[in-house]
């Protein structure tokens, strides 16, 4: 599932592309219902034809192509929304639900697996998006604001990093990995950090969010097909996650086998020795696990 860093990667390669271009058609298939928000397709279209991309922005999740008019063409990727550019000649791609032509004689074509992603064409781009928290690699976000915004919330920290309101940008894979670099478990209260652990998380979410940057984004395993890049590669993430994904195999820093648990809905993976359980969360996992095996096990007090 694309989050910042894939997100930026797209942002990157497309500003190099398409700037300065004008938007030459529209095409929107019918079995995208609810890819284009506010608006019917038909008006979509009519609204972007001949339109000329003067900017590429990005904030959280969110990609922003400002347009000549003032608009702003506003796209969510969410589950796997993927961005090629190519030429009409190219072979067709899977899963293409909207393609714009280009008067260089490139095309934008939109591919979605799962078609959750979604689009508008607003005025002012933050009209539909909702209250986002800092951007995580700007300036403005430091370990004080960080803490500040999770000030009385007791949720775990790993609910609160996937919060967008909180911190822009993290999903459930940099939120894995922020945590791991932080050596912070992933069920401990938020409220319950201490400044040392907010120091260490946000370094911990620069360092996770800028290695994904870095390496092009992540397109791991199952989700292999959910982020490709607009040359229609994969990114190269896989060789730098130390958490996500690497249930049962030995932890970077000490070797002990990471485990998985579900937090908020969500998997985690994290290693239980670096991390360390906040206090009776062992206790309590224990005796779930033993319960679980006997048929007449006594409930937990
Ligand atoms: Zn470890």
């Amino acid at each position: 599932m694309p989050e910042l860093p894939e997100v930026e990667t797209v942002r990157r390669d497309l500003e190099a592309r398409v700037i300065g271009r004008t938007i030459t058609s529209c095409f929107v298939s019918e079995d995208a219902p609810r890819l284009v928000q506010l608006i019917t397709r038909e008006s979509f279209c009519e609204s972007l034809t001949g339109r000329t991309i003067v900017g590429l922005r990005r904030r959280g999740k969110y990609l922003i192509v400002d347009l000549d008019d003032e608009r702003a063409w506003v796209i969510h990727r969410r589950m796997s929304g993927n961005i090629l550019y190519r030429t009409p000649d190219d072979p067709p791609d899977e899963w293409v639900r909207a393609s714009f032509g280009l008067d260089d004689g490139q095309e934008l074509r939109w591919t979605d697996l799962r078609k959750f992603g979604t689009m508008w064409l607003v005025e002012d781009a933050t009209m539909v998006m909702e209250s986002l928290g800092p951007e995580p690699l700007e300036a403005e976000f430091t370990p004080v604001v960080l803490r500040a915004r999770a000030r009385k919330r007791s949720i775990p920290i790993k609910s609160l990093l996937l919060d967008q309101t909180v911190v822009a940008g993290i999903g459930n894979l940099y939120g894995d990995e922020a945590l791991w670099y932080a050596q912070v478990h992933p069920l401990r209260p938020a409220n319950k950090l201490k400044p040392d652990d907010w120091r260490r998380l946000h370094t911990g979410i620069v360092k996770a969010l800028q290695l994904g940057i870095a390496a092009r984004g992540s397109s791991l395993g199952s989700t292999l097909r959910d982020h490709i890049n607009v040359d229609g590669n994969p990114g190269e993430n896989q060789t730098t996650v130390r958490a996500y994904g690497r249930d049962g195999e030995p932890c970077y820093r000490c070797a002990t086998l990471m485990r998985r648990i579900i937090v908020g809905g969500r998997s985690s993976v994290f290693c239980p020795k670096c991390q360390p359980a906040p206090r009776g969360t062992a206790k309590k996992m224990a005796v779930k696990r033993k319960s679980k095996g006997k048929l007449h096990a006594k409930p937990a007090a």
